[in-house]
């Protein structure tokens, strides 16, 4: 075990889906660290401070969501990236778990390749700043349990759909998503929205910036998607 070998906390209540995952971060080197419940989940994150914690979202004594929510209030933990593991019933509770504070979300049955992708670009990423439940980047802050938005501390109003969006980009600052990603975490995976909708939205929500004094924070990637970028 050397200093510098990523940490991944697994929390996962089903055996062979944990040995799957053990059996994968360790041949990338990464440390292992296991709870089979939600309880044990957050007792192990702030016992362990691991770099991402992967959460499966249906697990015993505590779901995935409250497990969630309460390591994003403990000061230690609150800054570690989640990643959900949603089973594809489950997609509708996605923005729900955007609201307490989750990062990303991976379906199940997940390609382990994509599941690697998603953990390294959660290290790699410079984090927002979540304090409690309030997500803040730039000028922008989001109280995530009041859904109150504030740029430069002027309230402002959004559509819940550009609301979904702006919390989704914030999570990860910087991160360029790709429309299909959008459409997949903003409004679910069965949903049967083109990806022209999301162009839509985001033409909505950086005019609601901008007219906000926010200009620029909505970055296009051209042929490909979108992100958030400090103005
Ligand atoms: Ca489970």
């Amino acid at each position: 075990m050397s200093l510098d070998q990523p940490k991944v906390l697994i929390v996962e209540d089903e055996p062979a889906q944990v040995e799957i995952l053990r059996y994968n971060l360790k041949s990338q080197n990464y440390e292992v660290v296991v709870a089979t419940d939600g309880e044990t989940g957050v007792e192990k994150a702030r016992d362990e401070l691991p770099d991402v914690i992967l959460m499966d979202w249906m697990l015993p004594r505590l779901s995935g969501i409250e497990a969630c929510r309460q390591i994003r209030r403990i000061a230690a933990t609150r800054q570690i990236p989640i990643i959900m593991l949603t089973a594809r019933s489950e997609e509708r509770d996605r923005v729900r778990g955007l609201d307490i504070g989750a990062d990303d979300y991976i379906s199940k049955p997940y390609s382990i390749k994509e599941l690697l992708a998603r953990v390294r670009a959660a290290l790699r990423r410079p984090a927002a700043l979540v304090t409690g439940e309030v997500l803040e980047f730039g000028k922008i802050k989001i109280d995530l349990s009041k859904h109150i938005i504030t740029i430069a501390d002027k309230p402002i109003h959004l559509g819940p759909t550009e609301y979904r969006l702006l919390i989704t980009l914030m999570k990860s600052p910087e991160r360029v998503f790709s429309r299909d990603q959008l459409l997949d975490m903003v409004w679910g995976l069965s949903s049967d929205v083109d990806t022209r909708t999301v162009d839509v939205h985001i033409g909505r929500l950086r005019r609601l910036l901008t007219e906000n004094r926010a200009k620029n924070m909505i970055r296009t990637v051209r042929g490909y998607g979108y992100s958030v970028q400090g103005s």
